[in-house]
């Protein structure tokens, strides 16, 4: 199988990427810094079935750039992963947010999942096959719309939608999007107190994208289990 991970340089996306490799897939390494990529696959013991592309997705060229490489090399995408993210309004609430801050959250959470999924949705329909994971957060739930990072957290809710959107639109193929709350893991998100390593992060991620024909779509998971969002 062919799959390609966003945000795959570092963190939860690292490790999925590595799992996927080590699982037998040709596995893409999107990396918004080539040579940020480049460094971390090098560090890998064993990096055989993985390959570092450009990918930034707030940018329409690079999305667009990213589908030529992997069209021209493969014809064919079965796995992809909207693991990139970015977080950068936990000191402010939805009274004083900055909505600068907040716009560029939901470009990268959001709007870049989005045309993710636009762009290479279409290789998949051609083969009548993928997994689709979008890396979402237990703070795209109603409860979680209280507090503290407004952007952050109504970004990952409309992810939540926008995967149930998706799968209202092509649920009638062998072609399953779903969303996934990784937990709280050890990244330079998450930061060292997390309880999660970034191996445990990455599980239910690895377990969706090779889930079997017939398996559910349109749903929000966490640790394997369905969850409420
Ligand atoms: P990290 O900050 O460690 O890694 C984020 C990755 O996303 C990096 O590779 C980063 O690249 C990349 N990225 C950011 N913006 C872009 C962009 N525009 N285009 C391409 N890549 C981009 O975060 P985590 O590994 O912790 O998070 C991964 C996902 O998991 C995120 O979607 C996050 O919301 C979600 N999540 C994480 C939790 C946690 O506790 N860690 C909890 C719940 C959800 P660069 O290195 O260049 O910045």
């Amino acid at each position: 199988m062919i799959a390609l991970v966003t945000g795959a340089n570092k963190g939860i996306g690292h490790e999925v990427a590595r799992q996927l490799a080590e699982q037998g897939h040709t596995v893409f390494l999107g990396s918004r810094d080539l040579k940020k990529g480049e460094e971390a696959l090098a560090k890998l013991s064993d990096p055989k079935n993985m390959e570092v592309v450009q990918l930034d997705v707030t940018d329409s060229t690079s999305i667009q750039n990213c589908l030529k490489v992997i069209e021209q090399k493969h014809g064919c995408l079965d796995i992809l992963v909207n693991n990139a993210g970015i977080n950068y309004d936990t000191w402010q609430n939805v009274v004083n947010a900055d909505l600068s801050t907040v716009k560029d959250t939901f470009d990268t959470n959001l709007f870049g999942v989005w045309e993710m999924i636009q762009t290479f949705l279409p290789l998949m329909q051609k083969s009548g096959y993928g997994r689709i994971v979008n890396v979402s957060s237990g703070a795209g739930a109603w409860s979680s719309q209280t507090g503290g990072t407004p952007g952050y957290s109504l970004s990952k809710i409309a992810l939540n939608a926008l995967t149930v959107q998706f799968n209202n639109q092509i649920n009638a193929s062998d072609i399953l999007i779903n969303a996934v709350c990784p937990g709280w893991v050890r990244t330079d998100m998450g930061g060292s107190s997390a309880t999660r390593s970034v191996a445990e992060g990455a599980e239910t991620i690895v377990w969706l994208s090779q889930l079997p024909s017939g398996g559910p779509s349109g749903k929000f998971f966490r640790d394997k289990e369905v969850i409420d969002w």
